[in-house]
């Protein structure tokens, strides 16, 4: 596959990614399903190297919040990411630091009495956009009924606007995040359900019993991530018979290339496109 000599692709052991891609192709559509995060892995990192924003970002830096509170915001921000993305802790020590950058920066958001019927339009007014080729990889999905499981620690409702105003929020896709709670005047009052951070996804098959249930019969997974967290998406999901993780390397990546190599079959170091997984797809489907 031409995409696999692109300078971004990176792997640890061509031979078992080889492997792993037979058994996908053997098993076709019929047996495939995907997992895969949202923030920075089907969205985009950056631009002609500025940021592009997260879920919460979109609202963050829209004009639903005061500048005092998008000042606040911001300075949680700029504690936190350091931590989720350091490369010198453990999980489980970022853990403890994820749940209080959530608590207080959804606390944030629930005092500015967000308006649902706003999330639309600051979705449009955002810089938030999906990876090259995302039509591609979501169309094909659909015309093959490949179930996508999209499990985020972003912002459900930001999440599903963004991939409603793209046009490809098909039927196939399944999408667990955090939701917004609001009350019968559209105002959020809080979430729902228990929190996602970027640390706790291995709790996600289990708390999806019934979605997986549904699949048993599809052993054959692509997982995609951007952390190391998103490396456990798929605990717990019964029947697996061959799973490909590909992973986005965006940020501070000497740091983190060797983590990556031995935690992801594909890594793909600052790649803003779908090129990697489409090729696969075509191949697959
Ligand atoms: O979809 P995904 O699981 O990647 O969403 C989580 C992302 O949201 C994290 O990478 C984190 O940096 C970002 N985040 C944020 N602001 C918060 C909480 C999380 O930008 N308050
Ligand atoms: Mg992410």
């Amino acid at each position: 596959m031409p995409q696999f000599d692109k300078t971004t692709v990176h792997m640890k052991d061509p031979e078992r990614v080889e492997q792993i891609i037979c058994g996908l192709i053997k098993g076709g559509a019929f047996k495939l399903q995907i997992i895969t995060d949202f923030d920075m892995t089907l969205s985009k990192f950056a631009v002609n190297g500025k940021r592009c924003p997260s879920c919460h970002y979109v609202i963050d830096n829209s004009k639903l919040v005061t500048d005092d509170c998008r000042q606040k915001l911001l300075q949680l921000k700029n504690k936190y990411y350091p931590i989720e993305i350091d490369p010198h802790l453990t999980m489980e020590e970022k853990y403890p630091f994820m749940v209080e950058w959530y608590f207080k920066s959804h606390s944030l958001l629930v005092e500015q009495r967000l308006q649902k019927d706003k999330l639309a339009e600051v979705v449009r007014e955002s810089d938030a956009a999906l990876r090259e080729g995302y039509e591609q990889f979501f169309d094909r999905l659909h015309q093959h009924k490949v179930p996508v499981f999209i499990f985020s620690a972003g912002l459900g409702d930001v999440l599903e606007e963004i991939i409603h105003q793209a046009g490809v929020y098909h039927p196939n896709i399944k999408v667990v995040s955090n939701f917004m709670d609001f009350d019968d005047n559209g105002i959020l009052r809080g979430f729902k359900g228990e929190l996602i951070h970027v640390y706790n996804k291995h709790d996600g098959a289990l708390r999806n019993t019934e979605y997986f249930k549904q699949l048993k019969e599809y052993c054959n997974i692509i997982l995609l991530g951007d952390s190391l967290g998103d490396l456990s998406m798929a605990d717990g999901v019964p029947n697996v018979e061959n799973i490909l993780k590909i992973g986005f390397l965006n940020d501070k990546v000497e740091e983190r290339m060797d983590k990556y190599l031995d935690s992801y079959d594909i890594v793909l170091v600052k790649d803003e496109t779908l090129d990697v997984p489409n090729s696969i797809l075509q191949k697959v489907l």
